[in-house]
């Protein structure tokens, strides 16, 4: 469904991406799972088109996007910081997306509502971003990333900056809703724990590689590189 064949992405000379492939399924969570600097974000941002390639091609949902804009193709991204509109209320932020698409009020009104719910928001629809806290916000980014429907949604690690406590519970809330929603999502971290938690499949990177795919179990009790035993902590 999303395919990734022999990406190259280079900085100065310096090659971040080195012929990665990877393929996402529909419908599946995926996690990209490394080291600061292994080349994580670098990958989301090629195949947001936020960054050009240097050599290969990226395939998502039977069309080679590779070199296609942004906006072409169909794909949405989450952020760390969430950058939600400041003077919007909630409600406006997430109906942006199909504002833009010129859509009609009652049938925007309608879509929000079930968005809002499902990210557990109903209730905060006329707030302001301030006025939510870190977590809440977060959900309204999600919200708002998702009620486009894009072909497959990124998110690079859109909890870190919360607390234990409220980014446990978005994990699994995230889950609940990317079952529920369909929606190919792939979730980048560098924490080995939510990775374990929420992914259908993981995708263990190093040096701009994958190291290790597999189911998290497989991963953990079956590391295929000390690296990757290392990484998942289960070194022994
Ligand atoms: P982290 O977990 O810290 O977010 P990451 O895996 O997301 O790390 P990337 O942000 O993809 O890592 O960066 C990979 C490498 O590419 C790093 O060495 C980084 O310095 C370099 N890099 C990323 N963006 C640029 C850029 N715009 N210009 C030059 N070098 C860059
Ligand atoms: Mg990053």
């Amino acid at each position: 469904y999303l395919i990734i064949d022999k990406v190259t992405k280079k900085f100065d000379g310096t090659v971040v991406l080195n012929e990665i492939s990877l393929a996402v399924e529909r419908g599946e969570l995926v996690t990209l799972l490394g080291p600061s600097g292994c080349g994580k974000s670098t990958l989301l941002r090629c195949i947001a088109g936020l960054n050009e390639v240097d050599g290969g091609r990226i395939l998502l949902n039977d069309r080679d996007i590779t070199n296609l804009a942004p906006r072409k193709r169909g794909v949405g991204m989450v952020f760390q910081s969430y950058a939600l509109f400041p003077n919007m209320t909630v409600y406006e932020n997430v109906a942006f997306g199909l504002k833009m698409q010129g859509l009609k009020g009652n049938y925007i009104a309608a879509r929000v509502r079930d968005m809002v719910n499902l990210v557990g928001l109903s209730g905060k629809e006329k707030s302001y971003p301030r006025e939510l806290s870190g977590g809440q916000q977060q959900r309204v980014a999600l919200a708002r990333s998702m009620i486009v429907e894009p072909d497959v949604l990124l998110l690079d690690e859109p909890f870190n900056a919360l607390d234990a406590k409220i980014r446990k519970m978005l994990q699994m809330e995230l889950k609940n809703i990317q079952k529920k929603s369909g929606m190919t999502m792939i979730f980048v971290t560098h924490d080995q724990e939510e990775a374990l938690t929420i992914s259908d499949r993981i995708f263990v990177i190093n040096e701009g590689r994958v190291a290790q795919s597999g189911k998290p179990l497989e991963i953990y009790s079956q590391p295929a590189s000390e690296f990757v035993a290392r990484f998942i902590g289960n070194f022994n």
